[in-house]
């Protein structure tokens, strides 16, 4: 492993929490919501530790569950899905991890649209396949001409991210169009479409891959519960795929862990068919509201926010350093710990963006726009 250049050293994430820490700064960084879980939630994990559900829960997931997420994906979007199409993962991340190792082989290319998520890269790199970093446009929506210039015959995967973190934006219905012509065109295409903050948009509406036919019998699609139920510590999730790509998913995914916590997975099925999405997303749109209002009134200026919980804000009217400086700066001096953008991508570029995730509770807030509005 030694000849494959994956990082080894910590997250952006872990190295800026850590620093949080030390300099006991407001946390804006890491993405996880500070405040208390839902208290059904926790009365469905208590049942669920007093139940029997302590062994092994099916491979593919517990079938209560996965008929949960079923109605939500119907209810919700309105679209058909077999309990077959559908995966219980140790997160999105082993979801991700489990969708590259089973798709992708050795001298495959397979696209990555920069800025983007930190576990995309290292699992292609391990199965000796080839990344490929085409850049978003400025405005962090995709760049359909460089996204098709840049997949050929190589190409086995495109790995999309909607709504979108960092950036926070969301895709409309003619970057759909402009999807489907892609795979439409190229046979041999999967994409991959990491969707775990699909309950969180705001100005528009999340559009899923599932949405379209053609589309779905395609792709693979990523959920998270430490998103969707704001238990990110839990580390469960989910995928859904086409039974054909799913038999060769499973044959990953029953080396790799062969099935998720079972009590957490049991406590999951309960709680889902109370979990509402309208009131979730309402939430947090008054969270983003209040944090973009008090913003307003600092020299940090707010990039649109059409969902996730993170929202990213240009610093250059106060500084020159460049991003990562800058962030180390604002923690020692200031007591903000933020993320870094240009970390997400593989050139480093670096617009003097950071990001700030506002899955905090009025208070967090409060005191990190007090901490802002100073500097
Ligand atoms: N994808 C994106 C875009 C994320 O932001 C995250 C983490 N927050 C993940 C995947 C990983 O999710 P999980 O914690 O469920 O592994
Ligand atoms: N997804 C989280 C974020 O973007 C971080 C998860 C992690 O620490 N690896 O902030």
């Amino acid at each position: 492993m030694d000849d494959i250049s994956v990082p080894s050293t910590p997250s952006i994430f872990s190295v800026m929490t850590q620093l949080a820490n030390q300099y006991g700064a407001v946390n804006l960084a890491q993405g996880f919501p500070d405040f208390p879980i839902d208290q059904k939630l926790l009365d469905a994990v208590s049942e669920a530790v007093q139940s029997e559900s302590h062994q092994y829960a099916p491979y593919q997931g517990n079938l209560a569950l996965r008929t949960a997420i079923k109605n939500l994906i119907n209810q919700h979007n309105g679209l058909p899905i077999s309990l077959e199409e559908l995966l219980i993962t140790a997160g999105a991340t082993q979801a991700i991890f489990t969708t590259i190792q089973a798709l992708v082989t050795a001298g495959d290319e397979v696209v990555l649209l920069d800025p983007c998520y930190d576990c995309y890269e290292t699992p292609v790199l391990l199965v000796g396949a080839k990344p490929i970093h085409v850049e978003l446009s400025l405005d962090f929506l995709p760049d359909w001409h460089a996204i098709t210039a840049a997949i050929n015959a190589k190409t086995k995967l495109l790995i999309i991210n909607n709504p979108h973190n960092p950036s926070g934006r969301v895709w409309t219905s003619e970057d759909f169009s402009k999807l489907i012509d892609i795979v439409n065109n190229n046979p041999n295409l999967t994409i991959l479409s990491d969707e775990v903050y699909e309950y969180l948009t705001y100005s528009r509406q999340h559009i899923s891959v599932r949405a379209y036919d053609i589309l779905r019998v395609r792709s693979v699609v990523v959920s998270s519960f430490g998103k969707t139920l704001q238990v990110t510590g839990w580390k469960i999730g989910y995928l859904s795929a086409p039974t054909n790509l799913m038999q060769r998913i499973l044959r990953v995914h029953q080396y790799l862990v062969f099935s998720v916590n079972s009590v957490m997975q049991d406590a999951i099925s309960k709680f889902l068919p109370l979990f509402n999405p309208s009131l979730f997303r309402t939430e947090y749109q008054e969270r983003m509201m209040f944090f973009r209002e008090g913003l307003s009134k600092s020299r940090f200026i707010c990039l649109p926010c059409e969902g996730t919980y993170f929202q990213t804000v240009d610093y250059s009217q106060i500084s020159t350093q460049n991003d990562v400086d800058f962030c180390k700066w604002l923690i020692k001096e200031h007591g903000v710990a933020a993320i870094p953008v240009s970390v997400f991508y593989e050139s480093n570029k670096d617009f003097h963006y950071i990001r700030l995730c506002f899955a905090k509770d009025q208070k967090t807030l409060t005191k990190a726009l007090e901490r802002l509005c100073k500097i």
